[in-house]
């Protein structure tokens, strides 16, 4: 074993008060791809990039490109998707009441799968449904199962578009669930981050809030953030290949 992954299993076994913050790497161990990545051809598919594409405004006037990037790229990877290894450790340090919190940037519900209980989604979930219009959360089945490629609301004849609850371009963040987070990061003990998160908002703004000496960097690029982590683990191999080599007291 590496040094590196030695000094994270005695922290890890020597803590009561672990966070996490994941991001897009952890997804993909699962089997889900990160859906703002563009592919040879993806424009031709799609006509417009990611960031474009998941916009409030993009939605009311693209509604047609917008369900389709939304069917294809994030639900039904999303329905395939497994939780990995990785994502049953996380629950298993939180079943025997070692980790606190996951605070994600997902917005997969993979964590829940997994069985974590004490999940923030910084970014909202996919698993859940959202009309603007009359402001009701709905049903997941209901862009799944919607006769029409855009899903529309039929709550008393509402009509307006039923749209993932997650939080798009142009929109505000839950300040209660920022400050929630903020809130855990500031008395975690052992705070352990995926690398892959850390250019997605609210990540780096959240980890100005911690203040302890247990932060851990994993797959982050070298030296870029090397001097505020405690511990950098790098060339490990993917979380589920970490995790399987530390003897965890569970
Ligand atoms: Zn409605």
């Amino acid at each position: 074993m590496i040094s590196e992954l030695y000094t994270l299993q005695k922290w890890l076994n020597g803590s009561d008060n672990i966070v996490c913050i994941t991001g897009p790497d952890f997804s993909k161990e699962a089997g889900f791809p990160d859906y703002r990545v563009m592919e040879e051809g993806f424009l031709d598919t799609y006509k417009y990039k990611p960031e474009e594409i998941l916009k409030v405004s993009f939605l009311q006037r693209y509604p047609f490109y917008f369900y389709k990037f939304f069917r294809e790229r994030m639900l039904s990877p999303m329905l395939e998707a497994k939780p990995s290894p990785a994502h049953e450790t996380l629950a298993r340090l939180e079943q025997a009441g070692r980790l606190k919190a996951i605070l994600t940037v997902n917005i997969d519900g993979i964590h829940q799968e997994a069985d974590s209980r004490n999940v923030v989604e910084l970014r909202g979930s996919m698993m859940r449904n959202w009309c603007a219009k009359c402001e009701k959360f709905l049903d997941f089945s209901y862009i799944p199962d919607s006769p029409t490629p855009i899903a529309y609301c039929n709550v008393d004849m509402c009509g307006d578009y039923v749209r993932p609850a997650i939080v798009l371009g142009e929109e505000p963040f839950d300040l209660d669930l920022l400050a929630q987070a903020m809130e855990q990061v500031r008395s975690a003990k052992v705070l352990l981050v995926d690398g892959s998160a850390m250019g997605i908002f609210p990540v780096p703004n959240l980890l100005k809030a911690y203040q302890g000496h247990q932060l851990v960097l994993f797959n982050t690029p070298p030296l870029v953030f090397d001097k505020i982590a405690g511990l950098c683990v790098r060339g490990a191999g993917t979380f589920s290949d970490i995790f399987s080599q530390l003897e965890l007291e569970l």
